[in-house]
């Protein structure tokens, strides 16, 4: 089963209403529109989506839950993940405003608790290992990092398992969660330090409790879900004007 978004609605006109909006509102309000969507212990088991879909994945306890929550600005989005039958799934949330999907969050599960026992972690391995590789809509991964950790050996595998997408042109962003216990020497230089080795991915300092990098992180992926969204805006612009499109600069949309 593939589920479409309402194409009896006019998408673009939602997204030329925010013109008037500073690029941040309008990137929050729609990351406040997230939904729980599904569940699901497989991969097997994800509806085929036609819209795009942005995965979020890091070790436990890096702060992943805590930074989905304060994007979407709801309380308990995430931690419906962390319920007891849910720890080990894949959970959707979509995104879109007048109720129209256009995009989906994924939360996968932390990995690299100690607690779990091996075959669970080798089962769990297999399965976000499956995703990452052949989820069809998956257009972005954003990776939660403790900085006051760096990036793990299990981090550096799931880099390696992405690396062929990133290079096809997957959109690619590390998170520095909890930013606020560093200094500001220490986050300069574990934010160079980890954009080595990013491989041509982004590389944001982020705080829920200090509510710094929110606004940054919630544009990219604005833009990451609405590519056309500044020729739109342009088109429109144009189109009002009584003026070709045709040498319009396309700009970011925000
Ligand atoms: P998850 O397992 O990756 O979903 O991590 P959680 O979101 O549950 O966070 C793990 C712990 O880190 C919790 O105790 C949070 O309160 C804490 N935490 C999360 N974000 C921040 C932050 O921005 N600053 C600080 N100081 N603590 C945070």
């Amino acid at each position: 089963m593939t589920i479409t978004p309402n194409r009896s609605q006019d998408t673009s006109s939602a997204l030329i209403d925010t013109s008037e909006k500073s690029p941040a509102v309008v990137a929050l309000g729609w990351l406040h529109t997230a939904k729980f969507l599904t569940t699901a212990p497989q991969l097997h088991f994800l509806p085929a989506l036609d819209v795009p879909e942005i995965a979020f994945v890091g070790r436990s306890n890096a702060g992943k839950s805590t930074c989905i929550n304060t994007l979407t600005q709801q309380k308990q989005l995430a931690f419906a993940s962390k319920k007891p039958g849910r720890t080990q799934h894949i959970n959707l949330f979509s995104l879109g405003k007048q109720g129209v999907m256009d995009a989906v969050l994924t939360d996968l599960p932390g990995y690299g608790y100690a607690a779990v026992p091996k075959q669970d972690k080798i089962r769990w391995q297999q399965v976000m290992a499956n995703y990452l590789v052949t989820r069809e809509n998956l257009m972005g991964i954003v990776l939660m990092c403790d900085p006051r950790h760096g990036l793990t050996e299990l981090d550096e595998i799931l880099l390696d398992v992405i690396r062929p997408r990133v290079q096809e042109g997957l959109k690619f962003l590390i998170v520095l969660t909890k930013s606020d216990k560093l200094t500001r020497t220490e986050a300069a230089k574990i934010l160079s330090i980890t954009k080595l080795q990013a491989g041509g991915g982004e590389v944001m300092l982020f705080s829920a409790t200090k509510r710094k990098g929110i606004e940054d992180v919630a544009q990219l992926l604005w833009k990451w879900a609405h590519p056309d969204a500044g020729k739109k805006l342009n088109a429109s612009a144009q189109a009002n004007a009584g003026t070709s499109t045709e040498d319009a600069p396309l700009g970011d949309g925000l």
